[in-house]
């Protein structure tokens, strides 16, 4: 069984996702890293295997290297909020100009984009693994799948499963407390639940998620429409499933 030669590639990000790699020692085992800049001193930009690419799209320099990555590479998997769906720096892109200059004196000092966008906008992606910071586990499935030739499973079904799996009572019909579980996809071992708190969504929407009823169910529990708006607007707010809502249902800014 020979080791699959990899790369991990950062663009706009906090490093939060790689550094989950350092959990995974035998990861070595698997992987011949060619490119890491976080994990070793010598680092070559060369045909790989596989890449694992954490962070936005937010300058012209990533839009390009984001393709250079993508040539180089067989497969492209995305670790994270924000190169799964933009991350929080993609809240910018729901428009509120005024918020920027209230930070930057000029305008001029920012250098990015106009969005701040996830990967697949730019390039095929073949897998993605969503979470803030991802979970590692799921990613040594995923090299492990790989290295077998047998294909990924990387969990796309609701929070609430896993939550019940652990016997968790429900904190939304127990104490009240609006919790995202029913439309975030399942990885963290439903963390926030188990210590009676309600999900904000760091995994990201899971597959066919019913944002519109689990609205509703905040309506009749007695949240506001700002409320709401913001249980959504997190570091997954720019995907697809929770952008249009953010977009649509729940108004503009
Ligand atoms: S606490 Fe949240 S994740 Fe757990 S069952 Fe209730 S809604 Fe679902
Ligand atoms: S329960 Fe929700 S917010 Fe908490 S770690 Fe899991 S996905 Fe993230």
């Amino acid at each position: 069984m020979g080791k699959l030669r990899a790369g991990v590639f950062k663009l706009s990000s906090c490093d939060g996702c790689q550094a989950t790699l350092f959990d995974l020692p035998q990861l070595w085992d698997y992987l011949d890293f060619k490119y890491w800049l976080l994990g070793k001193r010598d680092n070559s930009l060369e045909p790989i295997d596989i890449a694992f690419v954490e962070g936005s799209v937010s300058t012209r320099g990533e839009e390009e290297f984001i393709k250079e990555i993508r040539d180089k590479s067989n497969i492209l998997v995305t670790i994270g909020a924000c190169a799964t769906s933009g991350g929080i720096q993609a809240l910018r892109n729901f428009g509120r100009p005024e918020e920027f200059t209230s930070v930057y004196p000029k305008k001029e000092f920012i250098k990015v984009l106009d969005r701040s966008t996830p990967v697949k906008e730019h390039v095929k992606v073949d897998f993605e693994i969503y979470g803030c910071p991802i979970n590692p586990l799921i990613l040594e499935n995923l090299v492990k799948a790989l290295i077998h030739n047998k294909r990924p499973e990387i969990p796309s079904y609701p929070l609430c499963m896993e939550c019940k799996l652990r016997g968790n009572v429900c904190v939304m019909d127990a104490y009240g407390i609006p919790c995202l579980g029913p439309v975030v996809r399942a990885g963290c071992g439903a963390l926030c639940p188990s210590v009676k708190r309600g999900c904000y969504g760091c995994f990201g929407p899971s597959k066919d998620p019913n944002v519109s009823s689990l609205v509703s169910w905040f309506r009749n529990m007695g949240l506001s429409e700002e409320e709401v708006r913001r249980l959504f607007e997190n570091e997954n707010a720019y995907a697809e499933e929770f952008r249009s809502l953010l977009e649509g249902e729940l108004g503009g800014s």
